[in-house]
């Protein structure tokens, strides 16, 4: 109650209406208005799919405890792993002995020199433990940029995944330099580990193409909105085949069967709606609590009156999320990001899927007008460079409308 009463009391002291103004200021969105715009469109479209996604878990559901009458919030995860290895035959542990840390690691490096006519060599310099591997980054012979990978977990470390900027790039004085700290296993990973692999890496590309002009680069530099967009869009690699067979192989050499990542693909889109519902739960909590004078609120109250009208699940009496959600503080009004990040990340691969994912033209086109830029202009004028066009985030409500 607090935050939210001295963040309204800064709002107005500047002359707000409240702090999700103040909070809009420097984003792709600009005004709280577009947010309502952008969630509404994103309801519409998941409406029907949220319908049939709910009704096929409650079918699974009738079938281990014949007369449940609701799907509960804290079954979904389970019940979604039964329908994916039984209506989509997709067995986790198939998937998995295609995904060695060490290949994977090669892999996505490889891809990138590839995709960005770069070469990356490992590098001796000194490091903060043992298991840090490091790298140098070089264009033609120049160096452009250096990396630290610690991937594995250990005692008293971060425990999750995530890019962090050491030394900002700028132009004649200094060189990017980044870390991804990330927990992953030192043999076999999940798919969806490699898929966060991918993402962290997609970072610090960003920060290291970003890094070599005169603005001295860092992620705040670009709209808050804009910056997950780039690496939400290069999650798509790791679901094309033409992509991962070239490092996705088993003990024994084997690459990974085509078919199988066909039914992977089949696979990925289910609960596809029910997630975005979930992510569309916590957006309006977040700016709705900022888009107001908090006076008077009973917190619990208007989390119930919340989760009612967006969650597929409901409101579980007694649950009081507000206490325990973080973003409250750090994203304030902002949880919107995600799903605006991700309607960008659907307009940028839509031209990837038109001349394709591994055309070295669109790939450069992509790292000179979008990356390279980041910071110098808007992240609208960035994305419109690089299509053509204007961005809309019609192509993503179509994707959700159409179940994937
Ligand atoms: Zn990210």
């Amino acid at each position: 109650m607090e935050l939210l009463e001295e963040r309204y009391k800064l709002a107005k002291l500047l002359g707000h209406k409240n702090f999700a103004e103040t909070n809009m200021i420097g984003t792709m969105v600009s005004a709280p208005a577009n947010v309502v715009k952008f969630t509404d469109t994103l309801s519409a479209a998941i409406k029907a799919p949220v319908v049939k996604e709910k009704a096929i878990l409650l079918a699974q559901k009738q079938k281990l405890t014949p007369d449940a009458k609701q799907v509960h919030r804290w079954d979904a995860s389970y019940l979604s792993n039964i329908i994916r290895e039984q209506d989509y035959s997709l067995d986790a542990k198939e998937v998995r002995q295609y995904f060695d840390y060490d290949k994977v690691r090669d892999g996505i490096v490889a891809l990138s020199e590839s995709m960005f006519d770069i070469t990356i060599k490992p590098s001796k310099v000194a490091t903060w433990h043992s298991s840090v591997e490091a790298y140098e980054v070089y264009e033609h012979n120049k160096l452009i940029g250096s990396f630290f990978l610690d991937s594995h977990p250990r005692d008293g470390k971060f425990t999750h995944a995530a890019q962090f900027g050491m030394q900002m790039g700028k132009k004649g004085q200094t060189l990017p330099k980044a870390a991804l700290v990330m927990n992953f296993p030192k043999g076999l990973m999940e798919h969806s580990q490699v898929e966060t692999f991918l993402h962290e890496y997609g970072h610090l590309l960003h920060f290291i193409f970003a890094g070599q002009n005169d603005i001295g680069y860092s992620r705040f530099q670009g709209e808050s909105d804009f910056n997950e967009a780039p690496s939400m869009m290069l999650e798509e690699w790791v679901w094309d085949y033409d992509t991962l067979k070239d490092f996705a192989t088993n003990a024994k050499g084997e690459v990974i069967p085509k078919a199988l990542v066909e039914k992977m693909n089949k696979a990925r889109y289910f609960g596809q709606a029910l997630g975005v519902a979930t992510q569309l739960t916590y957006t309006a909590l977040s700016f709705d609590l900022y888009n107001r004078d908090p006076a008077g609120i009973d917190l619990d109250a208007f989390e119930k009156d919340i989760f009612e009208r967006y969650s597929p699940y409901g409101y579980v009496e007694g649950t009081h999320m507000h206490a325990s959600f973080g973003h409250l503080d750090g994203y304030g009004a902002k949880y919107y990001t995600y799903q605006w990040s991700n309607s960008i990340a659907e307009e940028l691969l839509s031209r990837f899927k038109q001349e394709g994912l591994l055309n070295k033209k669109t790939a450069k086109d992509y790292r000179q007008l979008v990356l390279a830029k980041t910071g110098t202009k808007p992240a609208a004028e960035l994305v419109k460079d690089f299509l053509g066009r204007d961005f809309s985030v019609d192509a993503y409500a179509k994707k959700l409308s159409n179940g994937g």
